[in-house]
This record gives C-alpha cells, sequence and structure tokens, in this order.
C-alpha cells in the first residue's frame, strides 16, 4: 500500500485536507496536475474575501467560525500572513435578500457588527458613492487571504509533518475497487484505503453521477487605479460587497500593492464546456460591466482596469458545495464545487475531510454539503 489516504488536487481544499491528515498521523500522499499554490484553478488572483455574518445562509455560519480558528492555526504553524480582518462592509438597499441573510446570520450567532445610514456610511467611507436611503451592515469579523500563499503554506506544513507531495502529476483515473482504491496517475498505479477526491473546477470528471448538476464558470477579478491610493489601505477601505441592482453585486479589497483596488462581479462571466477548455485571455468587453459599475459607485478608482485575471470554478445546481462520500462508493470522499464562495472555508472542508476519510464521520454541521442530495 502506498498511502493511508490520497489526496488529488492540492488546491484550496485538497491542500488543507493534506495537512490536516498529517497533522492527525495519517499517511498520506497528495497529487496535484500543476504545482502547489498555482494560479490555474480556483485558488489564484492575489486575494479571497472572508466574511462571518453569511449571505449564503446561516448554516454555515459554525463551519466560518472554525474555519477562522484554522486560519489561526496555519498561521502559526507555517510562519505565513493569510487572514487580515479588515471588517466587511455589504451595501444595499434595506430589505434586499443580501442583507436580510446577512442579519439573520449575524442575530442567531451573535456576530459582532454595525449598521450604518447613507449618510452614516458616507461620512465613513467616502470611497464609496451611497445612494438615498442605502445602509451598510459592517461585518466585524471579515477581511481578506491570500489564495495563493495559503496553498503553499499548508502543502509545506503537511510535507513537514511526513505527508507525500507528487506535482505536475495529473490523476487520469480512481478505481474504487473492493476495499483498497487504485489511482491511476502518471503512468503508475497507487494503492490506499480510503481517497479525498478536491479536483475544483475538474469535480465533473470524478463524479460523472452528479456531473448534471455541476457546471464550471469563467469568474472575473480586476485591479483598477486608485487616485488616492492612501484612501484604500487596509486600515481605511474594508473588502465590501455592493448590490447593484438586477439581482447582480460586485465585491471588491482594499490595496494590496499600494496603487490598485481589485473589484470583481459577483458569479461567472462565461459558462465553460469543461475546465479543460478553460482561456485564460480576457477580451476587454467581458470588463465593461465591471468597469460600468466601477464609474457609479467607487468615483475615486480610474474605471479602467490596469490588471485583469480570470479563474474557473465549479458551481451546484444549489449554489451549495459537495462535501461527503461519493455516491456509490465505500471509500471515496467528494470535496469540491465551492460555487464561487468556498475559499474562506477551504482550511474546515479540509479539515472535514481528513476526519471523514480518517474516521468516516465529523461534528461539524455539513448535511447542507452532502453530495448525495443532487444524486437523485
Ligand atoms: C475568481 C474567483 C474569485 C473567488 N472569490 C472568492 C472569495 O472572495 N471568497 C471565497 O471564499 N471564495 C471565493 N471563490 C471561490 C473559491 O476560490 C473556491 O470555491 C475554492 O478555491 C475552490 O477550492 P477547490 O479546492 O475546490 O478547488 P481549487 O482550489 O481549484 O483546487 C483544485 C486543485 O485540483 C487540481 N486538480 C484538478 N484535477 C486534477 C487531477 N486530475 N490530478 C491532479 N490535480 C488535479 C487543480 O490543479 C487544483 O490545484 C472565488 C473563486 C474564483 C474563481
Amino acid at each position: 500500500m502506498d498511502a493511508q489516504v490520497a489526496v488529488i488536487g492540492l488546491g484550496s481544499t485538497g491542500s488543507m485536507a493534506l495537512w490536516q491528515l498529517a497533522k492527525r498521523g495519517v499517511r498520506a500522499i497528495g497529487f496535484e496536475q500543476f504545482t502547489p499554490g498555482h494560479d490555474r484553478a480556483a485558488a489564484g488572483g492575489e486575494s479571497r474575501i472572508f466574511r462571518t455574518a453569511y449571505l449564503e445562509g446561516t448554516q454555515y455560519v459554525p463551519l466560518l467560525l472554525r474555519a477562522r480558528q484554522l486560519w489561526r492555526e496555519l498561521e502559526e504553524e507555517s510562519g505565513a500572513r493569510l487572514l487580515t480582518l479588515t471588517g466587511g462592509l455589504m451595501i444595499g438597499a434595506p430589505g434586499s435578500d443580501m442583507l436580510a441573510n446577512i442579519t439573520a446570520s449575524a442575530e442567531q450567532y451573535d456576530l459582532p457588527h454595525e449598521v450604518l445610514d447613507d449618510s452614516a456610511m458616507a461620512a465613513r467611507f467616502p470611497q464609496h458613492r451611497v445612494g438615498p436611503g442605502e445602509i451598510g451592515f459592517l461585518d466585524e469579523w471579515a477581511g481578506f487571504l491570500r489564495p495563493e500563499f495559503a496553498v503553499l503554506a499548508a502543502v509545506r506544513c503537511a510535507q513537514a509533518r511526513g505527508a507525500t507531495v507528487v506535482p505536475s502529476c495529473r490523476v487520469d483515473a480512481v478505481d474504487p475497487g473492493d476495499g483498497l482504491v487504485t489511482v491511476h496517475a502518471g503512468g503508475r498505479a497507487y494503492t490506499v484505503e480510503q481517497v479525498i477526491v478536491a479536483p475544483g473546477p475538474w469535480t465533473a470528471r470524478f463524479a460523472p453521477q452528479l456531473a448534471g448538476h455541476v457546471r464550471v464558470e469563467q469568474l472575473l477579478l480586476a485591479w483598477y487605479f486608485a487616485l488616492d491610493a492612501g484612501a484604500y489601505t487596509a486600515d481605511r477601505f474594508p473588502i465590501f460587497i455592493r448590490d447593484i441592482g438586477g439581482g447582480r453585486s460586485i465585491y471588491g479589497f482594499p490595496t494590496l500593492d499600494g496603487g490598485l483596488v481589485k473589484v470583481s462581479p459577483e458569479g461567472g462571466v462565461r459558462q465553460l464546456h469543461d475546465a479543460d477548455t478553460f482561456d485564460r485571455n480576457v477580451p476587454p468587453s467581458v470588463t465593461e460591466r465591471v468597469d460600468a459599475a466601477v464609474a457609479e459607485w467607487l468615483p475615486g478608482l480610474v474605471p479602467t482596469p490596469l490588471r485583469v485575471s480570470t479563474h474557473p470554478e465549479a458551481f451546484t445546481s444549489d449554489g451549495h458545495g459537495l462535501l461527503g462520500r461519493l455516491p456509490g462508493t465505500g471509500n471515496v470522499w467528494l470535496c469540491g464545487a465551492f460555487s464561487g464562495h468556498g475559499f474562506k472555508m477551504s482550511t474546515v472542508f479540509g479539515e472535514i475531510a481528513a476526519q471523514l476519510a480518517s474516521t468516516g464521520g465529523t461534528d461539524l454541521p455539513i448535511g447542507h454539503l452532502d453530495p448525495a442530495r443532487l444524486a437523485g
């Protein structure tokens, strides 16, 4: 046997799962088709939002609270700074779905927050143009993460604890077999007891029984020049999500390089046939909608991007990820399709995947993520 547990894909969640397995003393091997910390899948692009008062549903709050503890543990073990809490400003009309869900999370879990009316928000955060009657919900336990650093940190910590990493090696197939599982990769067959499949945008390939419920989207990131960069530093400009009407929103970050501010549209800009057909080129027409929103709502930014990047991400039909037993198997655990909001929880998803693969269960609430719900 080559290891007790194999992890397929050392991206956001796979890297964390490998680290957690190694922490538990489980003999683990991880396969990555590129190199750990690369920016060609869902974890690239400099920064990811962390927030706790959760618009996607109150059921995530216990996971977010545990995720935050684990981010701090990973920082301590790796020596890397990964999570910066800046607060998170969510701007919209009172009564919007976004603000209703966030408020429900905050109330149910007693999360620290402030609610600002339009004039208080305009006075405190003049970087935003505020519409009459809009309110701002300031989530104190929000900020940003450094995705590439985080993945690399987790892989290095896993290796330091004895895990084996096989970089630049694409897994071709997983054969659950009877008892042991065979992983076919790089012209070799590896035998293990359990497998965690964490291939991100390639999830449908390893879960054909769920393929009808999993799609790949191309997501866009764009960086805009700040006329007064000092007004957009992390201590003055919290991460934000702004409702721009018509069910759409944009989100953004403080400047990390002292000049550019990243602003992105929520959701995908194009659906892809398959993650392998992903093209990193972005025609200027793709950014036009974000440029228009920046011109309207962030007047201190020049509304044509100086830099863009684009990344694939798998979405499920109900917007909740997949974490649990791959239907029809006994020893394959699926961890993927986190639908545009999984990075902040990658630490806890990795921990849960490691618990599932080593003990078969977890105490954390993941019923809403069970792959069986979509398997018919
Ligand atoms: C542009 C963008 C912005 C986002 N913003 C946020 C945000 O602000 N906050 C937030 O919480 N979430 C955000 N998300 C979502 C979040 O980044 C993803 O949900 C998360 O990164 C997915 O993690 P993953 O482990 O499933 O996938 P990935 O991180 O993509 O990891 C999958 C890994 O598997 C590898 N792999 C795939 N197939 C194979 C194979 N056959 N063999 C070997 N290796 C393989 C890939 O190369 C990759 O490294 C965003 C996503 C994108 C794309």
